[in-house]
């Protein structure tokens, strides 16, 4: 069986949702991935964010095959000896009071979009069935239908409907756009702190901290998805810590559940969480005891190895070095921490093709809008292993710019 033979297969079985480059992976360890035919690569990408502690990670693997051995999933029929200590972590770090547990992102602002108009009818006042929620223009919170409903992507959305009403999006990272779409019925303002599927688009200095003001002034709930952006990616546990705002609710996942398995959380203060009441939500996984298993591992490797620190240190070099490429594709080099997104000139360069090429000097990347090339590698990098994906990338581009005659 060879990579074209695995690939042919999936195609038969698997419609094509995805545009994947065309290699077959077959094993992963720390930063890097092999694929079955024994090339190796230096991951870049991380599963959009969600591998930040590396792959097979010696401690998580640990914590997840212990707890697999005990108990794995009772479902909240019952308590478990996992669930307490997991969301006591989350709020402690977080500075939370409490959380709902679920398994993916998508679930985790699905819970998000449910609390926030029920905070509105029970508590603002809001008159029933009128509860609104803003986001942002270009977002990306997932796949479910109320999730695509409010996406900005025509593409997301071709065939789907109806769709679920009750969303309006502003342009993101503008904080006048956001008290001029607040009205009496506006419940939350949902949007992620920094635009990861978008490009990795970094708002304004000041933003956070203005549309913490303006949701306040308006008694608006500010509910921020760092599903992508949170637990160290950013140089910050969490990105909200950049302008040290606190918002009133938080989405997580991804690395959560330590590249492992999925696992999200809905965190906010108990006079909001409290209002969920037996049969209002749920999940058979949610809070399962292996999840929690894993989580709390995450959490301790997080503050252990101070991998928001390595986030901020590693990705200030990267963004340096990348910003020193001369070449005459890149727009603009943007991102913090070790999230990083090169943007291309429209039409001179395909962000896919760059990465299709990148391959085969032994690093895996995705594109995202295809002119941006993202930079999500593991935390717990080396310095000389992100040297070595940016020469992959550096060569790749003058290859590219040789091939194709540009000075
Ligand atoms: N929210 C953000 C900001 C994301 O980037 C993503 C996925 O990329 C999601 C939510 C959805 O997460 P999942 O794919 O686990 O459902």
């Amino acid at each position: 069986m060879n990579t074209q033979d695995f690939i042919t297969r999936e195609a038969l079985v698997s419609p094509s949702t995805y545009t994947p480059l065309p290699v077959v992976l077959h094993e992963g360890k720390g930063s890097w991935l092999w694929d079955i035919e024994g090339n190796k690569y230096l991951d870049m990408m991380t599963a959009y964010s969600a591998v930040s502690f590396g792959h097979s990670h010696p401690r998580l693997v640990r914590a997840l095959t212990e707890q697999a051995q005990k108990l794995a999933l009772t479902s909240r029929a019952f308590h478990t000896d996992q669930l307490a200590p997991f969301l006591e972590m989350a709020c402690s770090l977080s500075g939370f009071e409490m959380a709902i547990p679920m398994n993916t992102g998508a679930e985790g602002v699905e819970t998000a979009v449910k609390v926030a108009p029920r905070w509105g009818y029970e508590v603002k006042g809001i008159p029933d069935n009128q509860a609104e929620i803003i986001v942002a223009e270009n977002n990306f919170h997932g796949r479910t239908t109320t999730i695509i409903s409010f996406s900005t992507e025509p593409i997301y959305q071709k065939d789907f409907g109806p769709l679920t009403p009750g969303f309006k999006a502003i342009p993101f990272g503008n904080a006048k756009a956001l008290e001029e779409a607040i009205t009496p019925n506006t419940c939350a303002f949902l949007v992620e702190p920094i635009q990861g599927e978008a490009g990795i688009i970094v708002p304004p200095r000041g933003w956070l901290k203005k549309i913490r003001e303006i949701c306040s002034k308006h008694n608006v709930l500010l509910i921020l998805d760092e599903v992508q952006s949170g637990l160290g990616r950013t140089g910050k546990m969490f990105a909200f810590q950049h302008e040290n705002i606190m918002p009133d609710g938080l989405i997580l996942g991804k690395a959560l559940g330590g590249g492992l398995l999925p696992v999200s959380l809905f965190l906010s203060r108990k006079d909001i969480l409290s209002l969920m009441t037996p049969g209002s939500h749920g999940s058979t996984f949610g809070g399962n005891p292996l999840a929690c298993a894993v989580g709390i591992e995450a959490f301790s490797l997080l503050q252990e190895e101070h991998l928001d620190q390595r986030a901020k240190e590693l990705g200030a070099y990267m963004m340096s070095e990348l910003k020193k490429i001369d070449s005459s594709f890149i727009r603009e080099v943007r991102g913090k921490g070790l999230w990083i997104g090169v943007d291309f000139h429209k039409g001179l360069i395909n962000g896919w093709e760059v990465c299709e090429r990148m391959r085969f000097k032994g690093a895996l990347t995705k594109d995202t809008h295809e002119t941006v090339v993202r930079f999500a590698p593991p935390l717990t990098i080396t310095k000389e292993e992100i040297d070595f994906g940016l020469k992959a990338f550096r060569d790749t581009l003058y290859e590219i710019e040789q091939s194709s005659g540009i000075p």
